[in-house]
């Protein structure tokens, strides 16, 4: 059989679905297309207009013209722009003033289970907070061009105090709260770090998580941290250090309440933050955001994607510590004036039906969330889910990974009930923000289960062979971005203090266009579909198969909850896939669930390229972003170093799969 054959079995090219209430927003792909042409045709222009209908201290000179270094773009050069002004002082002038911002739930349920504390913050409360510790940090010694570390839980004070330092115009790096000593101090080494900020502890899954101690560690490691301001979530002992230590608390109530801290008026090659990449490929990379073009994409995909309306509830799921934490919970929705939920700890405490009773709580209108969590939650069935009224819902997207076919059905199905455009948003940190995405804020083209949908307007991508020529629909190939956007990454360097590396890692594989380093397919409609990483296709006797297409067809079945797929060297066929896998709830591992899966696998796509084994395993190695680390799997079966495992979720995952691996190598040798 051939591999055109068969390429196209798990991934419904030709579905159109159209979405119950959404008809007369819908339209026929063409005239998505055309639409797409006119605004990438000239997309200088286009971008200017967008970036129009935002406020500016000072406008542009240019639209977008080469910066210092090969390939890094100055967008809206000459412009002076502050983020902060943007997500608070314009909406406090308006009558969005007493609106609420943040809607915040702490993890901790009491004996009726309803949540012990929940915070509403209005835009002026926010802004006054932003206001008096931005005064307070920079009593402190915070300046323009300082860098400062945050190391914060979900709490509204983290936005308030990103929002504070880019007032200050300081340079930021948000190091999510569940990493390691090593993790932060390797970060704050990086970015030369004198400031940080974090807190006592949180909730996390019950637990009390002591941030303070870790944060403590990781001063030792590195010694450039003269200043630690300390949130009191918890409001235990924790061990301060006399002279370097202070409770943020205590450092505002030094500040007047009606303290103003006017903010910088920033160029384009001042950076608002470094965030460091997830490390799924390897080591993170810091890559740099501005306050201007930024700001521009997130305005843009905000109204384009999430369609977001004043009226809306708007919960995101990610956690700050992530991209889409900075794009899409604090900058993007408060740019825009909305409403959002922050929720401090796990999505399965104390069941796996918390969020869901998040959303009946608040009325969340609009979810974005992720595919690994997603599956996570379908191991527990629709029960959890019909338990809680999810009629407020209006709009599904997830992010991180590419969604199984099946794990949207469910989403659209089992949560959305049929009457919510779901969307899988495609975008990197390096992009800023989203990329390729349905826009139903815009017009909504028909959906297909699984697919990422066609380029956002002025967004201009390709997918390409090896040498970088233009693939026929259907064809599968490496994806790339032709033109430059808004919110790439920004001056001065692209990577933080690295622009050899910027240029060698996005810009060498092709002369011209943007390299993603994903492989992905073009469809007869123009829709993407982000298969995976390139070095995630496996050779199999001459076909070429992506671990996705794989693992897609698995979590299909009925029995399987999460699947990871690698590549075997095999003397004959050159490689051979080996399937790791865990099971839904009420399903045990065995020779017969084994059986029935190659089988299963075997009738999608022939015998050629079906696994060799399957493996059951309790857990997947997780990034601490929710993205499976199938670099750390191949390096298990190759018996390779593991390399970067900074970035685990949980390490006994690795241990996992290593003893079913052991034990099928012993099987094989018997
Ligand atoms: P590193 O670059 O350090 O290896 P990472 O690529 O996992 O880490 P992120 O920037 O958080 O770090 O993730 C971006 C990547 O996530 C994309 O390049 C793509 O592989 C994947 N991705 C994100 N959203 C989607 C989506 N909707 N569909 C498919 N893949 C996605
Ligand atoms: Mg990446």
């Amino acid at each position: 059989m051939s591999y055109e054959a068969f390429q196209s079995e798990p991934l419904p090219f030709d579905e159109n679905i159209v979405v119950k209430g959404w008809e007369k927003r819908t339209v026929e792909k063409e005239t998505y297309k055309r639409f797409h042409e006119l605004t990438t045709k000239d997309y200088e222009r286009f971008w200017e207009a967008v970036a129009s209908e935002l406020e500016w201290f000072k406008r542009w000179d240019h639209v977008v013209v080469p910066g210092a270094y090969p390939n890094v773009y100055k967008w809206f050069a000459g412009s002076l722009q502050n983020i902060s002004h943007l997500c608070l002082d314009r909406h406090v002038r308006t009558w969005r003033r007493n609106k609420v911002a943040i809607i915040w739930e702490g993890e901790p349920l009491d004996e009726q289970g309803v949540p012990k504390e929940v915070r509403k913050l209005t835009y002026y409360d926010m802004w006054r907070l932003t206001n008096r510790i931005a005064e307070g940090l920079s009593r402190i010694g915070v300046r323009r061009g300082e860098r400062v570390a945050i190391y914060m839980p979900m709490v509204p004070e983290l936005p308030a105090v990103m929002f504070a330092c880019a007032r200050l115009g300081a340079t930021f790096t948000v190091v999510f709260s569940g990493f390691t000593s090593e993790n932060l101090a390797m970060r704050m080494r990086d970015l030369g770090a004198r400031f940080l900020v974090t807190a006592d502890g949180f909730y996390r899954r019950g637990k009390v998580v002591r941030l303070k101690e870790v944060a403590d560690s990781a001063c030792q490691l590195y010694d450039g941290i003269e200043k630690v301001v300390v949130y009191r979530r918890l409001r235990d002992e924790v061990p301060m250090k006399e002279g370097r230590d202070v409770f943020l608390d205590e450092l505002i109530s030094q500040v007047p309440v009606n303290a103003y801290v006017e903010p910088e008026r920033m160029t384009i090659d001042e950076p608002l933050y470094v965030l460091y990449t997830s490390g799924t490929t390897g080591k993170p990379k810091g890559i740099i955001h501005d306050h201007h073009a930024y700001s521009v994409i997130l305005h843009a995909t905000m109204k384009w994607v999430f369609d977001l309306r004043d009226e809306d509830v708007y919960y995101c799921t990610a956690d700050i510590g992530w991209v889409t934490g900075h794009s899409y919970v604090a900058f993007g929705p408060l740019m825009e004036g909305a409403t959002i939920v922050m929720y401090e700890g796990a999505p399965d405490f104390p069941g796996p039906d918390r969020w869901w009773s998040i959303v009946e709580r608040y009325g969340v209108t609009i979810l974005y969330t992720t595919p690994t969590a997603v599956r996570m939650l379908m191991r527990f069935g629709e029960e959890p889910v019909r338990k809680h009224d999810l009629s407020s819902l209006r709009l599904i997207h997830s992010v991180g990974e590419p969604i199984n076919p099946s794990a949207w059905r469910w989403l659209f199905e089992v949560v959305g009930n049929k009457r919510c455009p779901v969307g899988s948003t495609w975008w990197q940190t390096e992009t800023g923000g989203i990329l390729i995405s349905h826009a139903p804020g815009l017009m909504l083209v028909p959906l297909k289960p699984g697919t990422n949908g066609p380029p956002l307007p002025g967004i201009e991508v390709e997918v390409v062979d090896e040498t970088g020529n233009p693939l026929p629909p259907g064809a599968k190939g490496l994806l790339v971005v032709k033109k430059p956007w808004p919110g790439m990454l920004g001056p001065p360097t692209g990577m933080w203090g690295d622009p050899e590396g910027y240029r060698r890692v996005y810009w060498s594989r092709f002369p011209d266009v943007y390299y993603t380093g994903d492989y992905a397919i073009k469809d007869q409609d123009g829709y993407i579909w982000v298969a995976g990483r390139a070095d995630e296709v496996l050779k199999v006797a001459g076909h070429r198969i992506g671990t996705f297409e794989l693992e897609s067809a698995l979590v299909a079945n009925p029995a399987v909850a999460e699947a990871a797929v690698v590549g075997l060297p095999d003397p004959i066929k050159g490689e051979v896939p080996l399937a790791f896998v865990t099971l839904k709830v009420g399903h045990v591992p065995s020779e017969q669930v084994k059986n029935q899966l190659l089988n299963w696998v075997r009738e999608r796509f022939g015998p050629v390229v079906a696994p060799k084994d399957v493996l059951f395993v309790r857990g997947l190695p997780k990034t601490r972003s929710g993205k499976i680390m199938r670099r750390l799997l191949r390096a298990v079966v190759m018996g390779a170093p593991l390399g970067d495992v900074t970035t685990l979720e949980d390490e006994a995952t690795v241990d996992e799969v290593k003893t079913a691996y052991e034990e099928l190598k012993q099987y094989l040798k018997t």
